[in-house]
């Protein structure tokens, strides 16, 4: 509500300064001292406009009028996904520059499309400004945005500008396509598939650790002989410029290769609870093949921490969970190879009764902790 105040304040600072050359007794005291000098918002959108909106077929209106238009291919699911990113909760502009935080919500938005096995195509920003922001720093934001979005030829179809009086806010919307009953949901697993995971996982745990450690504004940093520079560069690219999935979901939605699939956001661990809730399965992981980059044992051996632990509850690593029918193993694993895939088995799909095991790797068996990541404790 207070925000929808603000709004309609900051709105009508912008009109009151046109009546205001007219009158200059019209424009009350109060909505003055909020006028904003270093953002002007129509500028501000033709210059994102300018940079950002090119058009592709499929857009028959992008930025400019009331709403976008769109044409999808007749029959073509549409795959829609929003993510609200708000400064505190899902960034610390201590630790990351404008343009990873964009870049960073636009993977993060990118990879629940991949997650779905579709395609992405549109992007609309709605955008908060605090007092602090100026349009340097949205310009920013946008290019790190358009950054993650270009390889995959998303554009800019949209958005919405506004005031903030606490700290930035930013919502994305991407809009993307997949071919009819391709779709992977979380509710595809079968007891007997088999659990894969792309890439490496705990990275971007590690990453921002690291960040933490040593604040972009300082030098200083814990000393550590076994962690290279590069492996801190891995680490702190993994955690503010993440690679949205969207190849490997599509080659998997696309051959029908899995049967079930999530983006891991709030950790292994919190994500396989849901692919086991929503499927109404239990799953067996084992604990000894979870896939670890170089860099994460590196740091977990410096810092005197389990890796594994790090893969386990680490979120925003953005690689793909999915189960695999145990008739498609060979297939899978071979296409994976010829398309230069990075996959790893990690675990099966058992009965809803098992509920969720790990085998340790001191050859113990354990019941998994849900531990992921909740806002609201
Ligand atoms: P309205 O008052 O109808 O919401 P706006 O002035 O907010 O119109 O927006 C004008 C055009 O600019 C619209 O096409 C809108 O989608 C686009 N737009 C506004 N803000 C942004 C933004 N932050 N990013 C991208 N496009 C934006
Ligand atoms: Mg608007």
């Amino acid at each position: 509500m207070i925000w929808f105040v603000w709004f309609v304040l900051f709105k009508q600072t912008n009109q009151t300064n046109q009546i205001n050359q007219i009158n200059p007794s019209n424009m009350a005291p109060t909505v003055r001292t909020k006028a904003r000098p270093t953002i002007h918002e129509f500028d501000l959108i033709r210059t994102l406009h300018r940079r950002h909106g090119r058009h592709t077929p499929s857009v028959i209106q992008g930025i400019g009028d009331d709403a976008a238009v769109i044409t999808s291919p007749a029959g073509q699911w549409s795959v829609l996904t929003t993510d609200l990113l708000t400064e505190g909760v899902h960034f610390d502009l201590r630790t990351a520059t404008m343009s990873d935080i964009g870049f960073r919500a636009a993977a993060a938005n990118l990879s629940d499309i991949a997650a779905m096995g579709g395609t992405p195509q549109h992007l609309l920003v709605a955008l908060a400004v605090p007092r602090t922001g100026t349009r340097q720093h949205v310009l920013q934001l946008y290019r790190g945005m358009m950054d993650a979005c270009r390889p995959h030829c998303v554009g800019l179809i949209g958005g919405d500008t506004s005031a903030s009086k606490s700290g930035w806010f930013f919502n994305l919307t991407l809009i993307g396509g997949v071919a009819p009953r391709k779709a992977l949901f979380r509710s595809g697993a079968r007891v007997g598939d088999f659990l894969y995971v792309t890439g490496t996982l705990g990275d971007s745990l590690t990453g921002l650790k690291l960040l933490n450690e040593r604040p972009i504004h300082t030098k200083r940093r814990p000393s550590s002989a076994a962690l290279t520079t590069r492996h801190r560069k891995f680490l702190t690219g993994r955690h503010l410029r993440p690679t949205a999935r969207i190849a490997e979901g599509r080659w998997l939605s696309t051959h029908r290769l899995a049967t079930s699939a999530i983006d891991i956001s709030d950790g292994l661990s919190g994500d396989l609870r849901h692919i086991c809730e929503d499927s109404h399965v239990g799953a067996y992981i084992d604990l000894n093949a979870l896939p670890l980059s170089p860099a994460c044992r590196a740091y977990a051996a410096a810092r005197k921490l389990d890796p594994v632990n790090l893969a386990l509850t680490g979120g925003e690593d953005y690689e793909l969970l999915f189960t695999v029918s145990p008739r498609q193993c060979r297939r899978l694993e071979q296409s994976a190879i010829e398309q230069g895939f990075s996959i790893t088995c990690i675990g099966t799909i058992r009965r809803y009764r098992f509920g969720m095991q790990a085998l340790t790797p001191h050859g113990t068996r354990h019941q998994l902790a849900m531990t992921s990541y909740e806002h609201f404790t």
